[in-house]
């Protein structure tokens, strides 16, 4: 159904309702509209031929490159042999089955079953509507709540928006429900105002958590959820330690951990998981974009043994979980899941976002590192952030009205480099595929100094 572009324009503005974007000014004209008609390893093409090389893959997704034939091809064989079957009451495709040991295979040695959704927001839900029935079978039926980080992302659903620590994600949305309570992110950088070194600051967040259970009540808790690494938050690696003295807390107090690996998981910081980066031993694990990388929407919340013992015993004692989609392992988004973990170990993926990645940060903070608005450049393996600050030295923050980041990611574009300005404003955001090469790097790091040299 090919159309002129001018209708397509038409058509867009009138009819197709766009997630996270400025509604009235969208149908107003005054927001951009951009159609995307092909892709080819790091680069994107829109429909007038610009080519622009995306250096956040998609939304952080699309980790194997564009335009990947094996993956294409996968799809097109599952789709012809059998587009669709249910996994209800122990159905399964020759796809789903092998993606489930593929992902237990590249999962921490303590998980033991994958349930399959279709995006990182509805395994989020799963993961908490698993972690009540496991304390209702346990016979907790108060310990409840969840703890999250403020500048957490774990979705927009209802559940899973008021997870997420963002302030847009909640406001005028009636969130968060009241079972979600949050406490401080381990954002150092943010935190001058504490005058304390990193160390400290660990010491401070642990603090912070311990009096939360206290004023909550360790009795009411049910779990904690984070990303091994803050993702939409501002893109921020833990402290040294951080994870470690938070895991000892919530043992403690027998709070499960949810690690929400939806953007770190299959990759993306140099090592297959980020729990294993950091030490993290989840009792759930959330995948998803990069499971397949963005070629068929598909989820997965990773069970632990310890939890899964409990889940099996509450079947036995109440019958089948009541809880599934229709498409669940759908077949089509497991056979480009299977298809895409061939191909991240066939071409080293992994080890290319690790190496390419400490190339890319130190392309960055060479190209940026002295201009006086660059507070940090930060990252591990290929995902990345450049700090924008009004003042380096004494740490002035921008106010988020100035919008610094928009406007810097707009120079860039125009520079054919794709960049996000994370939420909060002055945070510049990088986490290309993991087919980068050193030239893509620097022609990213090149541009985008020229991109900060010419709006600020
Ligand atoms: N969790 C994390 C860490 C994310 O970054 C995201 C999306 O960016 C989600 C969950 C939600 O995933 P989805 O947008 O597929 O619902």
């Amino acid at each position: 159904m090919l159309r002129n572009d001018d209708q397509l324009d038409q058509w867009d503005r009138e009819n197709f309702f766009h997630p996270s974007t400025h509604l009235a000014q969208f149908a107003r004209g005054e927001a951009p509209s951009r159609i995307i008609k092909g892709g080819q390893g790091c680069h994107i093409e829109d429909r007038d031929g610009t080519r622009l090389l995306d250096a956040f893959a998609g939304l952080y997704c699309v980790n194997v490159g564009y335009g990947r034939p094996e993956i294409a091809e996968a799809i097109a064989a599952q789709a012809r042999e059998l587009a669709y079957y249910h996994a209800y009451v122990g159905h399964g495709t020759e796809a789903s089955i092998t993606l489930a040991k593929m992902v237990l295979d590249r999962a921490p040695d303590h998980m033991s079953k994958v349930y399959f959704g279709l995006s990182g927001s509805d395994a989020n839900e799963t993961n908490i509507k698993l972690v009540w029935y496991y304390n209702n079978i346990r016979g907790l039926p108060q310990k409840k709540k969840i703890i999250s980080r403020w500048r957490g992302y774990h979705g927009s659903g209802l559940m899973t928006g008021s997870l997420t620590g963002l302030e847009l994600f909640h406001k005028k949305f009636d969130l968060p429900l009241a079972q979600v309570i949050h406490t401080e992110a381990p954002y150092y950088y943010r935190r001058p105002d504490l005058a304390m070194s990193e160390a400290d600051f660990v010491a401070h967040c642990v603090a912070e958590l311990e009096a939360l259970i206290e004023r909550e009540g360790a009795d009411t808790i049910a779990a904690f959820i984070g990303e091994p690494a803050l993702g939409t938050g501002g893109l921020v690696p833990p402290p040294a330690g951080y994870w470690a003295a938070i895991q000892e807390v919530l043992a403690k107090h027998d709070i499960l951990l949810i690690a929400d690996e939806v953007v770190t998981g299959f990759g993306r910081l140099g090592t297959m998981m980020g729990s294993t980066h950091y030490g993290l031993k989840p009792d759930l694990i959330t995948i998803a974009k990069g499971l397949t990388s963005a070629y068929a929407p598909l989820s997965g919340t990773i069970v632990s043994d310890k939890m899964w013992k409990v889940l099996e015993q509450g079947t036995d004692e109440n019958g089948p979980i009541g809880h599934g989609w229709t498409y669940s392992a759908h077949p089509i988004g497991a056979a480009a899941g299977v298809a895409n973990l061939r191909l991240i170990d066939e071409l080293n993926l992994v080890q290319n976002a690790g190496e390419t990645g400490a190339y890319f940060k130190a392309a960055l903070t060479d190209a940026l590192g002295a201009h006086r608005n660059v507070g940090e450049v930060r990252g591990e393996g290929l995902l990345c952030a450049v700090e924008l600050v009004q003042e380096r030295e004494d740490r002035v923050f921008f106010d988020a009205s100035e919008k610094v980041g928009a406007r810097i990611a707009a120079a860039l574009l125009d520079r054919g480099v794709i960049a996000r300005a994370m939420p909060q404003g002055d945070i510049l955001g990088f986490a290309p595929p993991f087919c980068l090469t050193r030239e893509e790097a620097d022609e990213i790091a090149t541009k985008t100094a020229a991109a900060v040299a010419e709006v600020l």
